[in-house]
């Protein structure tokens, strides 16, 4: 179908003047669009204290009457008359069941984090009616099926592009745009699930996979995908066009400003990713699509993760490491949302991953047949760039300044579109401007 998704993040639908300038861009959209929001900025780190036992008591019911005021303060300024009693009234429900969730399970604690983005949909389907764009709410429970991973939960495509098309399509052709919840899904069971942090721009993804969009547009606040992070290289500069590869490894290395999982169902359909900024509509961002015109590799950005745990592996004996490589897969196939992998041969693993639960049980799966050396609160530096793995001068010129920067030993990484140094936090933080230097530097004339 000939639709768009455009995809807003938390801070672009922050408070009523972020909700104007959203009402602007899908306003100024002409062809036929879906929109999948986030919770309000800040919201869902909110909740998750909540689920996580942080805040309790009399605390809890002040928090969430916070949050509901935080909303119905959009109401009043955003919402058409008639409409704003029951929209409050449903928001006003959502918060307060909040208050008798069972944190205690998984699946309480993912009904818990779903309230932010079931609210927002519900608001700014309301505000864009209001505007005079004929909207409509589309409960994500109906649309994005899951496993019951909670936390973490992976999509079901086929009935995800099933669901699309019973509840999405029909809205579409109606000419009204459909409104939906980014981050939450729903188990076979009917229970509540999230697909991780971050997860709104893997709901659009999927979506956009599902309805066979023309285009995925994720809206935030930063002018598209930088070179690095601003915060610890000032001269990080956006970055206009990226392959789906690429987008990937930046974001499985640590970019934080696009879940990896978005590329996958992106990638499949080729369907470009645009990563924009809701404060400067105008500017052209970051275009992320399956090919990108190059004379020859180069590093296209650098991520980096600290406060990781590290964990380099290898088979005891050569008899080893066959059942060494077999388990090691099995294993990380079921944490492949929580461990990333930077090398995996028949001789060496090396994982990396935040949740050091997670790679603990990777661990825990071959131990009878290798010997493991794990680092924990590590960090990584990531070079990324199509096809750099198998390119010279990029990889000495990178193993050069990774040295000047006491970066331990430059390492291939299984996609062949990256390499990655573990360190420390203070090395990694210390590496990066030079790293950056050396590789995006203006040339001197
Ligand atoms: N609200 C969720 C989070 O903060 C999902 C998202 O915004 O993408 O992680
Ligand atoms: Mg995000």
């Amino acid at each position: 179908m000939d639709c768009v998704v455009l995809k807003f993040g938390g801070t672009s639908v922050q408070d009523a003047a972020a909700l104007r300038r959203l009402v602007d861009v899908v306003a100024a959209e002409a062809r036929p669009r879906v929109v999948v929001v986030s919770a309000l900025a800040g919201v869902t780190d909110t909740l998750s204290e909540i689920a996580a036992g942080v805040l309790r008591g009399p605390a809890t019911g002040e928090t969430l009457h916070r949050l509901l005021e935080r909303h119905v303060a959009i109401v009043r300024e955003m919402v058409a008359v008639p409409v704003r009693a029951s929209l409050t009234a449903r928001l006003r429900r959502r918060f307060e069941e909040a208050t008798s969730l069972p944190i205690r399970d998984a699946s309480g604690r993912d009904a818990m984090l779903a309230i932010g983005e079931l609210a927002s949909s519900d608001l700014i389907t309301a505000v864009l009616d209001a505007a005079g764009i004929p909207a409509a709410w589309i409960d994500a429970h109906d649309v994005i099926v899951t496993d019951d991973t909670f936390g973490h939960a992976r999509p079901d495509q086929a009935a995800i592009r099933a669901a699309a098309q019973r509840h999405l399509a029909p809205v579409l052709r109606e000419g009204r745009v459909p409104v939906i919840g980014g981050f939450v899904g729903v188990s076979r069971e009917g229970a509540t699930t999230t697909l991780g942090r971050g997860g709104s721009d893997y709901s659009a993804a999927l979506v956009a996979a599902a309805l066979s969009a023309a285009e995925i547009q994720i809206w935030t606040d930063v002018d598209g995908v930088l070179t690095s992070d601003p915060r610890v290289v000032p001269g990080a500069t956006p970055v206009s066009r990226l392959t789906f590869h690429e987008a990937y490894d930046l974001a499985r290395f640590g970019a934080k400003v696009l879940h990896w999982g978005t590329l996958e169902p992106a990638a499949e359909q080729d369907i470009p990713v645009r990563v924009l900024n809701s404060r400067r509509p105008g500017n052209a961002g970051t275009t992320i699509s399956a090919r990108v015109r190059r004379p020859s590799p180069v590093v296209v950005g650098l991520a980096h993760q600290t406060g990781v745990t590290v964990a380099d592996v290898r088979p005891r004996g050569v008899a080893g490491s066959v059942r060494f490589i077999h388990t090691a897969l099995e294993a990380l196939a079921g944490e492949s949302t929580r461990v990333n992998v930077v090398v995996l041969s028949p001789s060496r693993l090396v994982a990396v991953a935040a949740d050091h639960a997670a790679l603990d049980r990777v661990l825990a799966a071959v131990d009878d047949v290798a010997d493991a050396r794990v680092t924990r609160d590590a960090a990584i530096v990531a070079a990324v760039g199509e096809g750099i793995v198998g390119h010279a001068p990029v990889w000495s010129l990178l193993t050069l300044a990774a040295h000047h920067k006491h970066l331990e030993s430059v390492m291939p990484t299984q996609s062949g579109h990256a390499l990655v140094c573990v360190t420390t936090r203070a090395v990694a933080l210390k590496a990066l401007a030079h790293l950056h230097d050396t590789f995006f530097a203006p040339a001197h004339a």
